[in-house]
């Protein structure tokens, strides 16, 4: 049969939709660019699969986008002949959204009541294909998966259901119509039918593409000619294959868009070129913004992957280390095989080698943007510094680095956090380790009893608070010959500089609470492994400590949560 079937959008699809409709995004604009990646990763998947697969039943002749408008009608067509969608495809990747965090990102949308707000948060999140609904009161998509005979077409106005059903005489690929809002006859600013605008737009975010981008245009004036004339509106250049003179800095943010798939801008763009015998080129990005899924299970991590200039893949893993997996971009190396899988990648050589350059590159820039642009290295580290810190454990080889980049809350400035060159700097004469506290919040450490005769004497406690401090704390033994020593830990002498007046009062009060110490001992047996005297606390009459060589109590807690 061929009827058509209407199906429901999935519940985080049709609230997301909801806010395209009533959308309160600034820039309308940016749907072109989100229906231009999508064409452009299409055409790369069907060149991929295409080589792989000599089998495969398609046509790879002359791939490209094509921009089709009818004034009359008021559509706008987005079109390809890529790998296209078989019917499943469409129900599972357009009408569900698989991206994880969503539920999370809806979570905070509720809570922003304000529109603006919420556009906001939008920008943070980026909705790709649905943001055609910004311009479009409904939306037509005609696809037909490559090697396929039949083909899909799928409706919706957005409003809760779409529908969905074959079609017999659909070209390889895709192409998605909109039926745009209407808008101001006068407001050529939103008139998605000018061709003006969309060749404005192209060239504004998507200029990039590796793939051609045509508009069928009207044929020029005075001429009779059948033939409308095709215009290309993108160069078509290989950002990282250009001189990065030659490319603004706009270039760089959009094309981060496309790879990203976020809507923000970068905080910074890295470029890095290697010749000689294995030459590659790589352009990679720091995002502004952690993603949602950056501590999630089945998050994603890695650049692209081409080879002399053809996409190979996405998250390549094998390039980059699980605590960088916020690192976007694009690594173009000359000499691999089209054929490469993830399983060769992981054992290759140069590869590794590539991987080790990028991973210091990375860490050299954040380095830089440290002492050059301090605002912006605090946003890093506020959004990416937990999952750096990682890197500690994982990367003995970069750990200095690292240590280099980190920084740390502590007692010395309740805002700004430090880091250990800084700490080092502010050292008291005689003051032989690095002093931090673990645990749960800042207000939790700071209200602790260990940290009273530190703070009494003057010394500068590390406050740390990430389950991962935990771990790091005990690998890392110490930065520029400083130990880093826990004040929950042992017997920390503070009194070590002290004269001898203090010693044999110390060994007075020893004497006169002998008594006590014994009877404590023994009261408490089954619970602690000694009690004695401390000169660390000044207000508070008792604390717990451990072995220098115990658990802290957070890790305690970690691991008993574990089940351990
Ligand atoms: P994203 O691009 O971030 O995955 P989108 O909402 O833009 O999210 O697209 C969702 C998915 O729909 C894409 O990942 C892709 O699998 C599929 N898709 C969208 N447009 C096309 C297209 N033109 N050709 C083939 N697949 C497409
Ligand atoms: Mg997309």
């Amino acid at each position: 049969t061929t009827s058509a079937e209407t199906l429901e959008f999935q519940s985080e699809a049709r609230q997301l939709l909801r806010l395209m409709i009533h959308s309160i995004y600034s820039n309308k604009d940016t749907f072109l660019r989100e229906l231009v990646s999508n064409a452009s990763d299409a055409l790369d998947k069907l060149r991929l699969e295409a080589f792989r697969d000599k089998d495969l039943q398609a046509d790879t002749d002359d791939l490209h986008i094509t921009l089709e408008t009818d004034q009359e009608q008021r559509t706008l067509t987005v079109r390809d002949n890529g790998i296209g969608m078989s019917r499943e495809d469409v129900v599972n990747l357009i009408g569900t959204i698989a991206k994880s965090g969503t539920a999370e990102f809806l979570a905070k949308l509720k809570e922003a009541k304000d529109s603006a707000a919420s556009g906001d948060l939008i920008g943070q999140f980026g909705i790709g294909f649905y943001s055609s609904f910004m311009v479009a009161d409904k939306v037509t998509l005609v696809t037909r998966r490559a090697g396929a005979d039949e083909g899909v077409r799928w409706e919706s106005e957005g409003e809760g259901t779409y529908t969905i059903e074959p079609v017999a005489d659909a070209p390889q690929g895709t192409a998605v119509t909109l039926h745009l809002k209407p808008v101001d006859v006068e407001d050529h600013l939103f008139d998605y039918t000018s061709a003006a605008k969309l060749r404005e737009i192209v060239k504004k975010y998507s200029d990039f593409i590796t793939w051609p981008i045509r508009m069928a245009g009207e044929p020029a004036e005075g001429e009779e000619s059948a033939e409308p004339a095709v215009e290309t509106l993108n160069s078509m250049k290989a950002l990282w294959a250009r001189p990065s003179s030659d490319v603004s800095e706009d270039e760089y943010h959009e094309f981060y868009k496309h790879v990203s798939h976020d809507w923000q801008d970068p905080l910074e763009t890295i470029r890095l070129q290697a010749e000689g015998t294995f030459e590659y080129q790589a352009l990679l990005f720091l995002p502004s913004r952690a993603p949602m899924d950056l501590f999630m299970r089945e998050r994603k991590r890695g650049v692209q992957l081409y080879v002399k200039r053809v996409f190979i893949m996405d998250d390549c893993e094998a390039l980059m280390p699980e605590y960088l997996r916020f690192v976007k971009g694009v690594v173009d190396a000359q000499d691999l095989s089209l054929n490469v899988s993830r399983e060769i990648l992981q054992q290759d050589r140069q590869i590794q080698l590539i991987r080790r350059r990028l991973v210091k590159k990375v860490l050299s820039t954040v380095k830089t943007m440290m002492s050059a642009e301090p605002e912006k290295y605090a946003t890093f580290w506020q959004e990416f510094g937990r999952a750096l810190k990682e890197g500690l454990l994982d990367d003995t080889e970069n750990r200095t680095a690292i240590l280099d980049i980190c920084s740390f809350a502590s007692t010395h400035d309740a805002e700004k956090p430090t880091t250990l060159r800084e700490y080092v700097e502010r050292m008291k004469d005689g003051q032989e380790h690095i002093y931090y506290l673990t645990g749960e919040s800042r207000q939790a450490i700071e209200n602790s009893p260990h940290l009273e005769a530190f703070r009494a004497k003057g010394f500068e406690v590390l406050i740390l608070t990430d389950p991962i401090d935990e771990m790091w704390v005990d690998a890392v033994s110490g930065f520029e010959e400083k130990q880093f020593q826990s004040v929950a830990k042992g017997q920390v002498d503070l009194d070590a500089d002290d004269d001898e007046s203090k010693t044999a009062e110390r060994e007075q009060r020893q004497k006169d609470f002998a008594d006590l110490l014994t009877w404590m001992s023994s009261a408490l047996e089954d619970s602690v492994k000694e009690v004695r005297l401390s000169s660390r606390l000044t207000t508070s009459a008792a604390c717990i400590v451990g072995d220098s060589y115990d658990m802290t109590p957070t890790l305690e807690k970690m691991y008993r949560a574990m089940g351990q």
